[in-house]
């Protein structure tokens, strides 16, 4: 090819990377909404919540090791006697801050022999619907629902948060709650987060923001801990299914006892429950109350 010619190539793909690149820069750091401090790093997310700029995983990794090592010796440090021992003790989040007409539906799924289920007929009625939720997770039931969990990660309708690692009651003398024992320490309590927390984020690319151990349990030192670990507990202030035992008109009828700004504690991982009938019944009925369905993320929290 003569030099002339040559130029003739170059040129125009030098003027197109350059615009590429141009555009690509404008566009990440013309869309942040949203700047959140975690753990001391800065994780800005853009409008649509999936492109997030984050350092590599194994960077995560290194920085969350270092910090998890740090907030473990300082509590072991302390000589700690928790008072409180339930659902709603000091520091656990139960409603949104608002007087809106809204309502947060959260679904946990709290994997083991009986709680791997999916339950598919709920959540296709959500995307249906465009009934955002948010669902806490618990590493078992990620473990035996790869692909089921990755696709609900990657849906902008769903936030994805932390139901804990073996789904303990969390303490830091092992209380017991429903007759399971709880975590025993500050570190056990640590492992019960992070494990779960650590798994998630490399799965998804996100760290999840929000807390809620197996049984809702804690006493208000293992609260304090999760809220250094970066999290904040949040629990409920309707029991939407009871552990998905209630029938679908109990569900509908729990439901339909939601205040402005309630978060409702429901279940997707039992199929053969009443959650998914009782909830396709109440929504239709809240909206026509004028209630709207909202995430944890888009409210602040209260006790
Ligand atoms: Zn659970």
């Amino acid at each position: 090819m003569k030099r002339s010619n040559k130029m003739i190539v170059i040129f125009p793909l030098l003027a197109f990377t350059l615009l590429v690149s141009f555009l690509s820069y404008y566009f990440k750091h013309d869309n942040v909404s949203n700047t959140t401090i975690l753990e001391g790093h800065h994780i800005i997310y853009s409008m649509n919540k999936k492109e997030i700029l984050l350092p590599s995983i194994e960077e995560q990794h290194s920085i969350a090791q270092a910090d998890i090592k740090d907030i473990k010796n300082r509590w072991e440090s302390e000589s700690l006697h928790p008072t409180q021992w339930g659902e709603q003790v000091t520091g656990v989040k139960n409603k949104l801050e608002t007087n809106d007409h809204v309502i947060a539906l959260t679904f946990d799924a709290c994997g083991g022999p009986y709680g791997s289920g999916y339950d598919e007929k709920l959540i296709r009625y959500l995307r249906e619907n465009n009934i955002p939720a948010t669902l806490f997770i618990n590493a078992r039931w990620i473990k035996e629902n790869r692909s089921v969990f990755l696709e609900l990660s990657e849906d902008p309708l769903f936030y994805i948060e932390n139901h804990g690692t073996e789904h303990l009651p969390l303490s830091i003398n092992g209380g017991t709650a429903w007759g399971i024992s709880g975590t025993k320490s500050v570190e056990e309590v640590i492992a019960e987060v992070m494990e779960n927390q650590l798994l998630i984020s490399e799965i998804t690319g996100r760290k999840p923001s929000f807390f809620r151990s197996g049984t809702a349990y804690y006493d208000e030192v293992a609260v304090n801990i999760v809220n250094d670990l970066g999290l904040s507990v949040v629990n409920y202030n309707v029991l939407g299914d009871a552990g998905a035992t209630f029938t679908s008109e109990q569900v509908k009828n729990s439901l339909l006892a939601s205040q402005p700004g309630s978060i409702v504690l429901l279940h997707m991982n039992q199929p053969t429950s009443g959650t998914a009938e009782g909830i396709i019944e109440a929504i239709p009925i809240l909206q026509q109350q004028g209630f709207e369905f909202v995430t944890l993320y888009d409210y602040s929290l209260s006790e």
